[in-house]
């Protein structure tokens, strides 16, 4: 008899559940699994985030360069990587480990690996992936869809057409990045007459056939390194790439963007694509999107969105207006291995013409072949894995309505965080959540005040000092608080407008982690106050100027 057809719905309890795991045999193989699955599920001893060795200590069991002569069983390999691998990994699905963008994952995505990695499709060529280079089309089609909206006959005409592509799918948002400039800069500088393109002529000969000075990459000082190394293999150089002010809330001054642009206009220096950020990596804001693509709109350049980390929050109803604009670009990085809770190697890039792909169309004969539905065709990888699935088997497992409640209550724990942080006498909010990221540090209340005066006064001298010395006080707190391994959350630095734009050290926090509760998060403020009196130098000096 077959099984009457369940109907599963998203409830925070089934959310959960798919964030914890039942316990696996007890073989070695079993250990390792239950070991992986514990990770999983973040439940660790303690809450433990990594061990105490030191990586120098690590390193000593990966000193030897000599290929084995000696093969060794299976079971006596797994208890090595169990002993030597496994033990000193960082636990990064730990509910306190809070510190990036690598959190956990759902306990179904184990054996979905184990069934991709096992079917071992390549999805360079149809010949390799028959089945799984239409799932990826669709999974495309279905990011495409949850970024520009079209009609379902928009899908029907391009999801799987020869000639098209909605995107590519790729490792990561780095990848995806350079996807998008690189078609961006070869629709540019494409073809034109006795000219054959930047594709096969290159950088110089269509720099003099445009009669362009140079190419400019315009983004918000927040934006991700990565734009320097796409301008870098480019052949644009990195130094074209021109960070704009940011205002108070780290957005994109846009004022400061079109100023920059009209000086631009003048040199004769092409402005090859404005990117805007949604989900800064540092600070977690979205950029003005809708007014950023009016002035691409007004120089005619190509814009690209940025939104490797804060692209999954279009999944929840609630907070997709936070995005407002994202449909006006022309492309769209989105990760799935940050906030759709896939295991890393999934990015996308996705492109509101299907055409744009032409651009960088290359052909082979043996694979690639004119006229095939090869992705390979136009992706920048050659052999890629299936990791198509586990974004198209997230997508229906957790469901839409699932993906908006991870996000909504992602957000608003970083919300009540930042609450916390204010109320603490103890701590200073540097930058407010506006997705689930946010920074601060330890800066007890007299420091607090002494930092308002001398702001008053406008002694930036002493500012300077006050803020030197928590910079090293938060550095040392974050650098105990991940060697003692019960928690963990990352450290940057960052321009603060309210200190005359001043560098300072902050903590990052980013709550992905379903299961990091509101204890975990006052256990973390009351470690870090511990920590702080341990610091020999930095408390006492800082209290003493303030007294
Ligand atoms: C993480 C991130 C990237 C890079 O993505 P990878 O997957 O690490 O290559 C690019 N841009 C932003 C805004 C990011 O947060």
């Amino acid at each position: 008899m077959r099984a009457a057809k369940r109907t599963a719905q998203a409830t925070p309890e089934s959310l959960h559940q798919i964030f914890t795991i039942a316990e696996a045999p007890d073989s070695t193989l079993g250990v390792i699994e239950q070991e992986m699955s514990h990770n999983l599920a973040g439940f660790l001893g303690n809450h433990i985030v990594a061990t105490k060795n030191a990586l120098t200590d690590i390193e000593q069991d990966f000193i030897d360069a000599q290929i084995p002569e000696q093969p060794a069983f299976v079971s006596d390999h797994m208890d090595h990587l169990l002993d030597k691998l496994v033990a000193q990994s960082v636990h990064t699905s730990s509910p306190s480990f809070i510190g990036h963008m690598t959190s956990a994952l759902p306990s179904f995505i184990l054996p979905l690996s184990k069934l991709m990695v096992g079917l071992n499709q390549n999805l360079v060529k149809v010949e390799t992936s028959k089945a799984f280079t239409p799932l990826e089309r669709q999974v495309l089609g279905m990011m495409h869809n949850l970024v520009y909206q079209q009609d379902e006959s928009f899908y029907q005409a391009w999801m799987h057409s020869a000639k098209h592509s909605l995107g590519a799918f790729c490792s990561g948002g780095t990848v995806a990045n350079i996807t998008a400039l690189w078609v961006a800069r070869n629709k540019l500088l494409k073809p034109d007459g006795n000219f054959n393109g930047v594709s096969r002529s290159g950088i110089f000969a269509a720099l003099q056939h445009y009669g362009y000075n140079g190419l400019a990459i315009l983004v918000s000082e927040r934006g991700h390194y990565s734009l320097k190394k796409s301008a870098d293999i480019l052949g644009i150089g990195q130094e074209s790439v021109i960070a704009i002010a940011t205002d108070e809330n780290n957005k994109i001054d846009c004022q400061k963007l079109a100023e920059k642009c009209q000086q631009l206009a003048k040199e004769n220096i092409k402005v090859l694509s404005i990117v805007g950020v949604a989900g800064t990596t540092e600070t977690g804001n979205i950029d003005p999107l809708e007014q950023m693509a009016a002035i691409a709109k007004q120089y005619q350049c190509h814009f690209h969105v940025d939104a490797a980390w804060g692209g999954a929050t279009l999944l929840s109803n609630k907070y997709r207006p936070l995005l407002k604009g994202i449909e006006l670009a022309d492309s769209v990085t989105i990760d799935a291995h940050k906030q759709m809770y896939v295991p890393m190697g999934a990015g996308l890039v996705i492109f509101k013409d299907p055409e744009s792909v032409a651009a960088i169309e290359h052909h082979a004969e043996y694979i690639l072949r004119k006229g095939s539905k090869d992705l390979g065709s136009n992706t920048l990888e050659g052999s890629r894995p299936g990791m198509a699935m586990l974004v198209y088997s997230s997508l229906h497992i957790i469901s839409r309505p699932g993906y908006e409640m991870l996000i909504n209550q992602a957000i608003e724990k970083a919300e009540y965080f930042a609450d916390l942080i204010t109320q603490h006498d103890d701590f200073e909010l540097i930058t407010k959540p506006e997705l689930c990221l946010l920074t601060y540090r330890y800066a007890p209340k007299q420091v607090q005040n002494l930092l308002t005066k001398f702001n008053n006064e406008n002694d930036k001298e002493a500012l300077a000092a006050v803020n030197l010395l928590l910079g090293k006080l938060t550095k040392f707190i974050q650098k105990r608080q991940r060697e003692d391994g019960r928690s963990f959350v990352s450290r940057t630095r960052i321009e603060v407008a309210r200190y005359n734009g001043e560098k300072v050290i902050v903590f990052r926090v980013v709550l992905a982690n379903p299961l990091t509760s509101k204890e975990i998060l006052h256990d973390i403020l009351a470690e870090q106050c511990q920590l702080a009196q341990e610091s020999e130098n930095f408390l006492p000096q800082l209290l003493s100027a303030a007294s």
